[in-house]
């Protein structure tokens, strides 16, 4: 099977070239684009297996070219941004990139994150209909959710964790996708952070629809969300 193509959209020359090294000794190949207009050209001329998305770029925002790709079909992103951008995180999430990795990163979190993504990309997408609609919704700029039209008062790791999940509903999460996603790949949290704040979150959600439990626990793996589950399942 030909290697799977990446296009890295990057400006910042250092972060590519380490991004393209590790990528590349692992059988990825990595075309790089500097600019929103030539990503957009590339994708156009040969549609890569997954993009890797710098935020904040020369001629734009990664973001931009995130919910076109998003609204275009479903190319998997990958998004990459400086530290500090939280609300991008949640932001690009909610415009459809599949995951995002914090500045800084190791290469080789990136490589791992990459390789998991392509995984998904090639299992069959589950069927519209098993999806139904999420009782959730979510207010990025207001860092808001209802659950059943009802506000929950979450903390913000509370609101990172569920927007996660939500994102991948229906997938499982592990404890440390889970904390790069919402702590950031340089936080000393750790494992137990998670699970203490899947604790509150579940106890919120509980609390506001006593009938169900959503959060789904999968012993040694991590977690996912099921928008159906109802209590005692
Ligand atoms: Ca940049």
């Amino acid at each position: 099977m030909a290697s799977a193509r990446i296009l890295l959209v990057e400006d910042d020359p250092a972060i590519a070239r380490s991004i393209i090294y590790t990528l590349e000794r692992d059988g990825l190949s990595v075309t790089h684009s500097l600019l929103l207009r030539d990503a957009r050209a590339q994708i156009t001329r040969q549609p890569p297996d997954a993009v890797i998305l710098d935020v904040g770029l020369p001629d734009g925002s990664g973001l931009d070219l995130c919910r076109e790709l998003r609204a275009a079909g479903s190319l998997p992103v990958l998004m990459l941004s400086a530290q500090g951008e939280e609300i991008d995180r949640v932001l690009g999430l909610e415009l459809g990139a599949d995951d995002y990795v914090s500045k800084p990163f190791s290469p080789r979190e990136l490589l791992a994150r990459v390789r998991s993504l392509l995984r998904r990309a090639s299992m069959p997408a589950p069927a519209a209909s098993s999806i139904g609609k999420s009782p959730f919704e979510i207010d990025v700029a207001g860092q808001r959710v209802t659950l059943h039209g009802q506000p929950l008062n979450l903390t913000r790791r509370e609101f990172g964790l569920l927007a996660e999940l939500l994102r991948h509903r229906e997938r499982i999460r592990s404890r440390d996708e889970l904390l790069s996603a919402v702590w950031g790949t340089d936080s000393d949290s750790t494992d137990r952070t998670v699970d203490t704040h899947i604790k509150t979150l579940r106890a919120k959600l509980q609390e506001a629809a006593p009938e169900h439990d959503y959060i789904v626990t999968h012993r040694g793996m991590g977690y996912s969300l099921d928008i159906r589950r109802a209590k005692g399942n």
